[in-house]
């Protein structure tokens, strides 16, 4: 954590040990950073109090490894890395983005779409579910018994991403009437990856969760190096696991749909024109979208609001998501067609150096237009 005052003219005296006592959600280094920051701090402090009652449900998982990577981390008493190395996935495969040890860009040169979880069978889901789904998934609980996957499994840490588009399009179902007709696509545009893009394969696993559906995904945004720029992935298969003789090294018949993708870099109100040629979306959905940091979100939401599609957004915490909703609201002129909400499908493992004492996960909260 940082002094919440930090930057503001006089330098910090030391580490922001006086937590403000109504919020206990920021932090100063001093009495006399505290006293000059109170003015901007004001407005906030109740709202953050308010937020900082619902801790305890955020950092709630099913998970046996819930207090390692939720408390633990909040508390500075472990590392994303010490997780990761815990468990021999530290700097592996896919895994190798989920801690800050290496900077992507040494990863934008690759292109190779890495197809393996790197866990045994037990703890992946490398095959087709052994039942199809007959309700739909509410939590990581319910997912990871329908497929048959021990608590102690970290697979959730990379199935955050087609869980929260599982979910997101669970939720706006009754908003798109075009995907009931008879040829069952799913278009999505997806805004602003990150390091999703070197995590694809994860992708995959919505061939399990939307199986009526061919999914076609166009993940659109500033991050997508140059030379990808235009890249299509046909995901056939799941993503394998680390077991020789399992069945999903086995060759398989080729399905009729599988889930699609295409990389396209730049904003999306540059691109926009570029990506329709192939159909409008059913859906946009832009993961821990950031939208009171990054103005050029502006031109972007003018024109999801113009296009009328429903577009679901998430953020690291509730108070990003709560600025967030004020910028949609002050753009648009509309409230939120889908109010803040906490995501049961948010990654089990907390960000690390918050700015607010708020405990941060990727894809934690989400709302919508
Ligand atoms: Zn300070
Ligand atoms: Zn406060
Ligand atoms: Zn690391
Ligand atoms: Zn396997």
């Amino acid at each position: 954590m940082e002094c919440a005052a930090k930057g503001r003219g006089i330098r910090c005296v030391g580490p922001p040990l006086r937590i403000c006592p109504r919020c206990k959600a920021v932090a100063y280094c001093s009495l006399s950073h505290q006293i000059s920051h109170w003015n901007d701090h004001r407005e906030e402090c109740e709202r953050l109090e308010e937020q900082m009652r619902n801790v305890d449900i955020v950092n709630e998982f099913p998970f046996t490894f819930r207090e390692e990577a939720t408390t633990q981390i909040c508390e500075n008493k472990g590392s994303r890395c010490t997780f990761l190395a815990r468990r021999n996935l530290h700097q592996i495969g896919m895994w190798s983005h989920e801690c800050s040890c290496r900077s992507l860009d040494v990863h934008a040169n690759l292109s190779v779409l890495i197809k393996c979880w790197n866990l045994s069978s037990m703890f992946a889901s490398c095959t087709d579910p052994v039942s199809s789904l007959s309700k739909q998934l509410s939590c990581w609980k319910e997912y990871y018994d329908w497929r048959s996957i021990p608590t102690d499994s970290p697979v959730a840490l990379l199935l955050q991403w087609p869980l929260t588009i599982y979910h997101a399009v669970q939720l706006n179902i009754p908003r798109m009437p075009n995907c009931e007709t008879s040829k069952q696509i799913i278009n999505i545009h997806y805004l602003g990856p990150d390091k999703e893009l070197f995590q694809v394969a994860a992708f995959g696993e919505l061939l399990a969760l939307l199986p009526q559906y061919h999914v076609h995904i166009d993940l659109v945004g500033p991050a997508v190096p140059e030379h990808r720029d235009g890249e299509r992935i046909n995901l056939d298969t799941f993503a394998c696991c680390d077991d020789g003789d399992c069945k999903c090294k086995m060759p398989n018949e080729t399905r009729s749909s599988p889930v699609t993708l295409q990389l396209l870099k730049g904003f999306y109100h540059d691109r926009f024109k570029d990506i329709v040629k192939d159909g409008f979306p059913h859906l946009i959905v832009a993961p821990n979208a950031g939208i009171a940091a990054y103005p050029s979100w502006k031109e972007t939401i003018e024109l999801i609001h113009l296009l009328n599609i429903p577009a679901v957004f998430t953020d690291f915490c509730e108070e990003a998501a709560h600025l967030a909703a004020s910028c949609l609201s002050s753009v648009t002129g509309c409230e939120l067609a889908l109010p803040i909400k906490l995501n049961p499908f948010r990654q089990p493992l907390a960000v690390e150096d918050s700015v607010l004492h708020l405990p941060c996960y990727s894809n934690c909260f989400m709302f919508g237009i």
